[in-house]
């Protein structure tokens, strides 16, 4: 992939327009303009005058880059006890939502997790049916309920079976419809309530899923979806397509949530764990 940083520099020298290039091209990345300010002052302060060839410069910049990313770098961890360890995926529509909880319940499931889904998401009745298509592809159990129907009566219920059948995670599904913060947030309070009730512990993970082609928009969700529904960690979708998902950057600025995965097909076996080196080496 060609550097949009490489690219665009002229001069070798790494001097006061070389730096401003180098940060133009970070905030065009989504990197927002903190990061790329903090990466601009870090290859100051370390080559600032030298003569450096363009790999060199693309290597410095993704360490710079790596060097963000790895605090939030963190696997999943099943640790829950008692269990069941009870994810909320949440996340707009068309995010990859539905996907992400399949491949997340396919990954756990291959490392011998038992793993029990629920259709927490009503308010779309192709959201049950595709939820529904993909437990049995990956053999999982699955919880639904009506459409239309109340969300927490089916968490309340999936929670309950998977303590009785011993499931380690359950991962719900809940509705994206931003549209309407105040309907999903009292949704996903009531939930919260239900939840809480039967294991103060629970919810233990809130997974924001946001899709990489809608750059700097992931911004405002993670700020949108911090109010209503508390995120405790990221997943991104859709890397394997042009976005290269430099918002990351400026998410781990920001807000320093972990990331959790990265998705990179639609299929299965797309996540990926987040790998802060890898990554920083696409972005830059
Ligand atoms: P939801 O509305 O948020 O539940 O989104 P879906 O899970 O239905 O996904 C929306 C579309 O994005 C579908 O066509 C998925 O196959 C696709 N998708 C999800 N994750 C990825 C990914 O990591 N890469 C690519 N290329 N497509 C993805």
């Amino acid at each position: 992939m060609v550097s949009k940083v490489a690219t665009t520099i002229r001069s070798t020298r790494l001097d006061d327009t070389t730096l401003d290039e180098i940060e133009d091209a970070l905030i065009i990345s989504d990197l927002g303009p903190s990061a790329a300010a903090r990466i601009r002052d870090k290859l100051a302060e370390k080559r600032f005058g030298s003569v450096i060839t363009e790999r060199e410069l693309k290597e410095a910049v993704a360490d710079e880059i790596a060097a963000i990313l790895r605090p939030v770098a963190k696997p999943l961890d099943i640790t829950a006890f008692p269990r069941p360890q009870v994810i909320l995926v949440i996340g707009v529509n068309g995010s990859g939502k539905t996907t992400t909880i399949a491949k997340l319940g396919h990954w756990l499931m291959e490392d011998d997790y038992e793993v029990m889904l629920a259709a927490g998401d009503t308010f779309r009745a192709a959201a049950i049916g595709q939820l529904k298509i993909w437990a049995e592809r990956i053999g999982a159990p699955i919880m639904t309920g009506p459409e239309g129907g109340d969300p927490s009566a089916i968490v309340f219920d999936a929670v309950k079976r998977a303590t009785e059948i011993g499931t380690d995670a359950l991962i719900v599904d809940t509705a994206g419809r931003l549209q309407n913060k105040r309907e999903l947030m009292d949704e996903l309070a009531k939930i919260r309530k239900v939840l809480g009730r039967l294991n103060p512990e629970a919810p233990h993970d809130v997974l924001l899923v946001l899709d990489a082609t809608n750059g700097q928009n992931a911004l405002s969700q993670i700020e949108i979806f911090k109010e209503v529904a508390g995120v405790t960690g990221l997943i991104m979708t859709k890397l394997d397509g042009t976005a290269r998902g430099g918002v990351l950057v400026a998410a781990a600025e920001q807000y320093g949530l972990p990331i959790h995965a990265i998705g990179v097909g639609e299929t299965l076996d797309d996540l990926r764990p987040f790998d802060p080196d890898l990554v920083a080496r696409v972005i830059a």
